[in-house]
Protein backbone atom coordinates (compact mmCIF):
# COMPACT_ATOMS: atom_id res chain seq x y z
CA UNK A 1 0.00 0.00 0.00
CA UNK A 2 1.23 3.55 -0.95
CA UNK A 3 1.34 5.32 1.85
CA UNK A 4 2.84 9.73 1.43
CA UNK A 5 3.81 9.80 5.08
CA UNK A 6 6.89 9.72 6.81
CA UNK A 7 7.42 5.68 7.38
CA UNK A 8 9.61 4.18 9.79
CA UNK A 9 9.64 0.87 12.05
CA UNK A 10 7.23 0.91 15.24
CA UNK A 11 5.41 4.41 13.84
CA UNK A 12 1.08 3.93 13.69
CA UNK A 13 0.50 5.31 10.52
CA UNK A 14 -3.39 5.98 8.95
CA UNK A 15 -4.35 5.07 5.46
CA UNK A 16 -6.72 6.77 2.97
CA UNK A 17 -10.54 6.47 2.68
CA UNK A 18 -9.81 4.31 -0.71
CA UNK A 19 -7.76 1.91 0.80
CA UNK A 20 -9.80 1.39 4.42
CA UNK A 21 -12.34 0.49 1.48
CA UNK A 22 -10.58 -1.62 -0.82
CA UNK A 23 -8.62 -3.52 2.28
CA UNK A 24 -12.28 -4.07 4.01
CA UNK A 25 -14.69 -4.63 1.53
CA UNK A 26 -12.68 -5.99 -1.80
CA UNK A 27 -10.04 -7.24 -0.53
CA UNK A 28 -11.89 -8.59 2.79
CA UNK A 29 -9.10 -7.91 5.29
CA UNK A 30 -9.05 -7.33 9.26
CA UNK A 31 -7.55 -6.04 11.74
CA UNK A 32 -4.20 -8.14 12.76
CA UNK A 33 -4.05 -9.19 9.12
CA UNK A 34 -0.22 -8.05 7.47
CA UNK A 35 0.25 -5.96 4.87
CA UNK A 36 3.20 -4.17 3.29
CA UNK A 37 3.37 -0.44 2.96
CA UNK A 38 5.71 1.63 0.65
CA UNK A 39 6.98 5.04 -0.72
CA UNK A 40 9.65 5.97 -2.64
CA UNK A 41 11.24 7.83 0.08
CA UNK A 42 11.32 5.81 3.16
CA UNK A 43 11.09 2.42 1.07
CA UNK A 44 8.81 -0.75 2.11
CA UNK A 45 8.03 -1.98 5.43
CA UNK A 46 6.10 -4.93 7.09
CA UNK A 47 2.68 -3.54 8.70
CA UNK A 48 -0.21 -4.86 10.60
CA UNK A 49 -3.51 -3.72 10.22
CA UNK A 50 -4.43 -2.10 14.01
CA UNK A 51 -7.87 -0.71 12.85
CA UNK A 52 -10.17 -0.89 9.51
CA UNK A 53 -13.22 0.20 9.70
CA UNK A 54 -15.69 1.32 6.46
CA UNK A 55 -13.62 4.86 5.83
CA UNK A 56 -10.73 4.23 8.33
CA UNK A 57 -7.40 2.29 8.57
CA UNK A 58 -4.71 2.44 10.83
CA UNK A 59 -1.11 0.55 10.44
CA UNK A 60 1.64 -0.22 12.78
CA UNK A 61 4.67 -0.87 10.88
CA UNK A 62 7.45 -3.01 11.44
CA UNK A 63 10.47 -3.79 9.88
CA UNK A 64 11.82 -2.60 6.98
CA UNK A 65 11.96 -4.88 3.69
CA UNK A 66 12.85 -2.93 1.26
CA UNK A 67 15.25 -0.01 1.56
CA UNK A 68 13.93 3.20 -1.23
CA UNK A 69 16.32 3.22 -4.76
CA UNK A 70 16.14 5.73 -7.45
CA UNK A 71 13.94 4.57 -10.46
CA UNK A 72 15.20 4.58 -13.15
CA UNK A 73 14.12 7.62 -15.53
CA UNK A 74 11.85 6.41 -17.98
CA UNK A 75 9.72 8.76 -19.23
CA UNK A 76 6.26 8.38 -21.62
CA UNK A 77 4.51 11.25 -23.40
CA UNK A 78 1.28 10.18 -24.53
CA UNK A 79 -1.38 12.02 -26.70
CA UNK A 80 -4.52 12.39 -24.72
CA UNK A 81 -6.50 9.56 -25.38
CA UNK A 82 -10.16 8.50 -24.30
CA UNK A 83 -10.55 7.97 -21.33
CA UNK A 84 -10.41 3.84 -21.30
CA UNK A 85 -7.43 3.93 -23.47
CA UNK A 86 -5.69 6.32 -21.49
CA UNK A 87 -6.06 4.78 -18.07
CA UNK A 88 -4.76 1.30 -19.48
CA UNK A 89 -1.79 3.13 -20.94
CA UNK A 90 -1.02 4.52 -17.17
CA UNK A 91 -1.57 1.20 -15.89
CA UNK A 92 0.65 -0.84 -17.90
CA UNK A 93 3.38 2.51 -18.11
CA UNK A 94 3.60 1.85 -14.39
CA UNK A 95 4.14 -1.76 -14.46
CA UNK A 96 6.64 -0.93 -17.20
CA UNK A 97 8.61 1.35 -15.22
CA UNK A 98 7.47 4.76 -16.60
CA UNK A 99 8.61 7.31 -13.87
CA UNK A 100 7.28 10.21 -15.95
CA UNK A 101 3.43 9.91 -18.01
CA UNK A 102 2.92 13.03 -19.68
CA UNK A 103 -0.35 13.77 -21.73
CA UNK A 104 -0.23 15.88 -24.67
CA UNK A 105 -2.81 17.32 -26.68
CA UNK A 106 -2.02 17.10 -30.67
CA UNK A 107 -4.03 18.23 -33.50
CA UNK A 108 -6.10 15.02 -34.16
CA UNK A 109 -6.93 14.45 -30.05
CA UNK A 110 -10.39 14.37 -29.50
CA UNK A 111 -10.34 14.64 -25.84
CA UNK A 112 -9.86 18.14 -24.87
CA UNK A 113 -9.68 17.19 -21.00
CA UNK A 114 -7.29 14.82 -18.72
CA UNK A 115 -8.94 14.42 -15.37
CA UNK A 116 -5.27 13.69 -13.14
CA UNK A 117 -6.34 13.04 -10.54
CA UNK A 118 -7.99 10.15 -11.64
CA UNK A 119 -4.94 9.05 -13.81
CA UNK A 120 -2.61 9.63 -10.35
CA UNK A 121 -5.21 6.86 -8.88
CA UNK A 122 -4.47 4.21 -11.49
CA UNK A 123 -0.41 5.02 -11.07
CA UNK A 124 -0.67 4.05 -7.12
CA UNK A 125 -3.16 1.33 -7.57
CA UNK A 126 -1.05 -0.22 -10.67
CA UNK A 127 2.68 0.72 -8.47
CA UNK A 128 1.17 -1.13 -5.49
CA UNK A 129 0.34 -4.05 -7.65
CA UNK A 130 3.37 -4.75 -9.68
CA UNK A 131 5.18 -3.96 -6.27
CA UNK A 132 7.78 -0.84 -7.48
CA UNK A 133 8.47 1.49 -4.59
CA UNK A 134 7.43 4.77 -6.13
CA UNK A 135 4.57 6.00 -8.21
CA UNK A 136 4.67 7.39 -11.69
CA UNK A 137 4.91 11.16 -11.88
CA UNK A 138 1.41 12.26 -14.36
CA UNK A 139 2.01 15.75 -15.38
CA UNK A 140 -0.93 18.05 -16.55
CA UNK A 141 -1.64 17.39 -19.97
CA UNK A 142 0.08 20.16 -21.98
CA UNK A 143 -0.27 21.17 -25.93
CA UNK A 144 2.24 18.68 -27.80
CA UNK A 145 4.36 21.86 -28.79
CA UNK A 146 4.71 22.98 -25.23
CA UNK A 147 5.89 19.52 -23.73
CA UNK A 148 8.99 19.75 -26.31
CA UNK A 149 9.19 23.18 -25.63
CA UNK A 150 9.74 22.05 -21.93
CA UNK A 151 11.46 18.88 -22.64
CA UNK A 152 14.90 18.62 -21.64
CA UNK A 153 16.95 17.55 -24.15
CA UNK A 154 16.94 13.52 -22.87
CA UNK A 155 16.20 11.26 -26.22
CA UNK A 156 13.21 11.11 -27.05
CA UNK A 157 11.79 8.38 -29.69
CA UNK A 158 8.56 9.32 -31.66
CA UNK A 159 6.35 6.38 -32.49
CA UNK A 160 5.79 7.04 -36.59
CA UNK A 161 4.04 4.58 -38.40
CA UNK A 162 4.34 4.97 -41.99
CA UNK A 163 7.38 6.78 -42.52
CA UNK A 164 9.85 4.23 -43.35
CA UNK A 165 11.14 5.23 -39.45
CA UNK A 166 14.55 3.51 -38.05
CA UNK A 167 13.06 0.14 -36.35
CA UNK A 168 12.94 1.27 -32.20
CA UNK A 169 14.85 -1.83 -31.16
CA UNK A 170 18.28 -0.31 -33.37
CA UNK A 171 17.41 2.83 -32.08
CA UNK A 172 17.11 1.74 -28.76
CA UNK A 173 19.63 0.06 -28.54
CA UNK A 174 21.99 3.28 -28.59
CA UNK A 175 20.12 4.56 -25.89
CA UNK A 176 20.37 5.01 -21.20
CA UNK A 177 18.33 6.37 -19.75
CA UNK A 178 16.65 8.78 -19.12
CA UNK A 179 15.03 8.78 -22.18
CA UNK A 180 11.26 8.74 -23.67
CA UNK A 181 8.77 7.81 -25.83
CA UNK A 182 6.36 9.26 -27.72
CA UNK A 183 2.72 7.98 -28.95
CA UNK A 184 0.66 9.34 -30.66
CA UNK A 185 -3.64 9.89 -30.71
CA UNK A 186 -5.88 7.71 -32.26
CA UNK A 187 -6.04 9.28 -35.96
CA UNK A 188 -2.22 9.77 -35.53
CA UNK A 189 0.02 13.02 -36.12
CA UNK A 190 -0.17 15.37 -38.18
CA UNK A 191 2.35 15.59 -40.95
CA UNK A 192 3.44 19.42 -39.86
CA UNK A 193 3.37 18.23 -36.20
CA UNK A 194 5.63 15.64 -36.57
CA UNK A 195 7.70 16.92 -38.70
CA UNK A 196 7.92 20.19 -35.71
CA UNK A 197 8.81 17.56 -33.23
CA UNK A 198 11.70 15.45 -35.72
CA UNK A 199 13.83 19.03 -36.24
CA UNK A 200 14.39 19.22 -32.44
CA UNK A 201 17.49 17.52 -32.12
CA UNK A 202 16.67 15.23 -29.38
CA UNK A 203 13.80 13.84 -31.29
CA UNK A 204 13.96 10.63 -33.55
CA UNK A 205 11.26 9.31 -35.44
CA UNK A 206 11.39 5.18 -34.59
CA UNK A 207 8.65 2.55 -36.33
CA UNK A 208 7.25 -0.06 -34.20
CA UNK A 209 7.25 -2.36 -37.76
CA UNK A 210 4.42 -2.42 -40.58
CA UNK A 211 1.27 -2.73 -39.14
CA UNK A 212 -0.86 -0.20 -37.93
CA UNK A 213 -1.05 -0.49 -33.87
CA UNK A 214 -3.76 0.97 -31.95
CA UNK A 215 -2.11 4.14 -29.85
CA UNK A 216 -2.33 2.61 -26.61
CA UNK A 217 -0.46 -0.69 -27.88
CA UNK A 218 2.41 1.61 -29.49
CA UNK A 219 2.29 3.02 -26.05
CA UNK A 220 3.08 0.08 -24.13
CA UNK A 221 5.06 -1.69 -26.92
CA UNK A 222 7.66 0.72 -27.28
CA UNK A 223 8.15 1.26 -23.21
CA UNK A 224 8.64 -2.54 -23.29
CA UNK A 225 12.02 -1.97 -25.77
CA UNK A 226 13.07 0.57 -24.01
CA UNK A 227 12.97 -0.70 -20.91
CA UNK A 228 14.60 -3.67 -21.77
CA UNK A 229 17.40 -2.28 -23.81
CA UNK A 230 18.00 0.83 -22.08
CA UNK A 231 16.06 0.94 -18.48
CA UNK A 232 16.73 -2.00 -15.73
N1 LIG B 1 -4.62 6.93 -38.23
C1 LIG B 1 -3.26 6.57 -38.36
C2 LIG B 1 -3.02 5.93 -39.69
O1 LIG B 1 -3.92 5.18 -40.12
O2 LIG B 1 -1.97 6.10 -40.24
C3 LIG B 1 -2.87 5.58 -37.30
C4 LIG B 1 -2.58 6.16 -35.97
S1 LIG B 1 -2.14 4.92 -34.77
C5 LIG B 1 -3.69 4.17 -34.53
C6 LIG B 1 -1.87 5.84 -33.31
C7 LIG B 1 -0.44 6.09 -32.93
O3 LIG B 1 0.21 4.88 -32.63
C8 LIG B 1 0.41 6.76 -33.98
O4 LIG B 1 0.31 8.17 -33.95
C9 LIG B 1 1.82 6.30 -33.62
O5 LIG B 1 2.36 7.14 -32.63
C10 LIG B 1 1.57 4.92 -33.04
N2 LIG B 1 1.79 3.81 -33.98
C11 LIG B 1 0.86 2.95 -34.44
N3 LIG B 1 1.43 2.02 -35.22
C12 LIG B 1 2.75 2.28 -35.24
C13 LIG B 1 3.88 1.66 -35.87
N4 LIG B 1 3.76 0.60 -36.63
N5 LIG B 1 5.09 2.21 -35.64
C14 LIG B 1 5.24 3.31 -34.88
N6 LIG B 1 4.21 3.92 -34.27
C15 LIG B 1 2.98 3.42 -34.44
Amino acid sequence: LFLDEFLAEGAEIPGTPAQAHHLGTVLRRAAGDAVAVFNPRDGEFAAQIVALRKDRCVFALGARLRAPRDEPDLRLMVAALKRDALDWVVEKATELGAGVIQPVFTRRTVVDRVNGERLAAIARGAAEQCERLSVPEIRPALPLHAALDAWDGAPLLVAAERRGAMPVGRAAAGLSLPCGWLVGPEGGFDGAELDDATRRPFVTAVALGPRILRAETAAVAGLAVLQALAGD
